[in-house]
C-alpha cells in the first residue's frame, strides 16, 4: 500500500482550508518605502586646438598643475575588446569590460569614468582623459565624496585635419548633492580651459562638434601603434594620433 502523500488526489478536488469568512482589503495597502536618489552633474568646455604631435600629449598632465589635489592618471582611449565597456552593474557584459578595463585604475579616476561616461560628458571610443581629484575628500577607500569634484583634459584627435582638440571636464556626484559644488566646478573648469589656452602648443578656441561614438563594430588596426580602434569611423588612431589606413 502507497504511502498518503503518493495517493492520487481526487483531480475535481478543490481545497478545502476551513478557513473563516474573508478578511477585507484594506482601503490603503501599508508599504515600506525605499528610495535612493543618485544625482551626477558635470561640465564640458569649448575645445582647443593643438598641432597634432607627441609633445601636445606630453604636455597634456602637466595642464592640471596647481588644481589637481591628487596624481593625475592618463586615461587612453579603448581598444576594440572594451567597446560595449559600460558602468551599469545590472548589464554585466558592458559592465565586465569597464571593469576589465578600469580595475588597474585609482578609485579617483574610476569614480570620475563612472560619472562621466554616465553623464556622456566623456568617452573612451575616442577621448583620451587625463584627470585626478579637483576639490573635496575622499573616503577611507580612497573613493572621492559625493561633494568631491573630478575631471580633467579631454582629448581627441579632429577627423578632418588631425589636429588635436583639448576639453575642460569635470564632474561630481553621487548620494547628494551640495549647493555650491555647481559654482565651484564651473570655477575649476575655467582655470583649466586657462591652463589649455595658455600651452605653448595652443591654437585657440575651437568650434568643433565632438566625434560620434561608434556604434557599429569598430574601425581599423593602427599599422603605427597597433591599437584596434573602437571607433568605426575613426581616420586617425584615437591613441597615437597617426593617420590610419584604410582599404
Ligand atoms: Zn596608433
Amino acid at each position: 500500500m502507497s504511502p498518503e502523500f503518493l495517493r492520487r488526489k481526487n483531480p475535481g478536488a478543490r481545497p478545502t482550508a476551513e478557513a473563516g469568512p474573508p478578511t477585507p482589503l484594506p482601503e490603503e495597502v501599508t508599504a515600506q518605502e525605499y528610495q535612493l536618489k543618485l544625482h551626477y552633474a558635470g561640465k564640458s568646455s569649448a575645445g582647443v586646438r593643438f598641432k597634432a604631435g607627441p609633445r601636445t600629449i606630453d604636455e597634456i598632465p602637466s595642464m592640471l598643475a596647481g588644481i589637481a589635489r591628487s596624481d593625475v592618471e592618463v586615461v587612453e582611449p579603448l581598444p576594440i575588446e572594451y567597446s560595449q565597456a559600460t558602468p551599469s552593474i545590472v548589464h554585466p557584459s558592458e559592465a565586465m569590460q569597464w571593469l576589465n578595463a578600469h580595475h588597474a585604475n585609482s578609485p579617483i579616476t574610476r569614480h570620475a569614468l563612472m560619472v562621466l561616461e554616465s553623464i556622456d560628458a566623456v568617452d573612451l571610443a575616442f577621448d583620451t582623459f587625463a584627470c585626478g581629484l579637483l576639490e573635496g575628500e575622499i573616503d577611507t577607500s580612497g573613493y572621492p565624496e559625493y561633494s568631491a569634484i573630478v575631471g580633467g583634459v579631454a582629448s581627441h584627435w579632429d577627423e578632418g585635419n588631425g589636429d588635436l582638440v583639448l576639453r575642460a571636464v569635470v564632474g561630481w556626484g553621487g548620494r547628494g548633492v551640495r549647493g555650491d559644488t555647481d559654482r565651484n566646478g564651473a570655477r575649476i573648469l575655467g582655470g583649466l580651459l586657462t591652463n589649455i589656452l595658455a600651452n605653448q602648443y595652443s591654437m585657440g578656441l575651437t568650434a568643433l562638434e565632438r566625434p560620434v561614438p561608434a556604434a557599429g563594430r569598430g574601425g581599423l588596426v593602427c599599422a603605427h601603434c597597433g591599437f584596434a580602434s573602437a571607433h568605426e569611423r575613426a581616420f586617425y588612431c584615437p591613441k597615437c594620433g597617426m593617420r590610419l589606413l584604410r582599404g
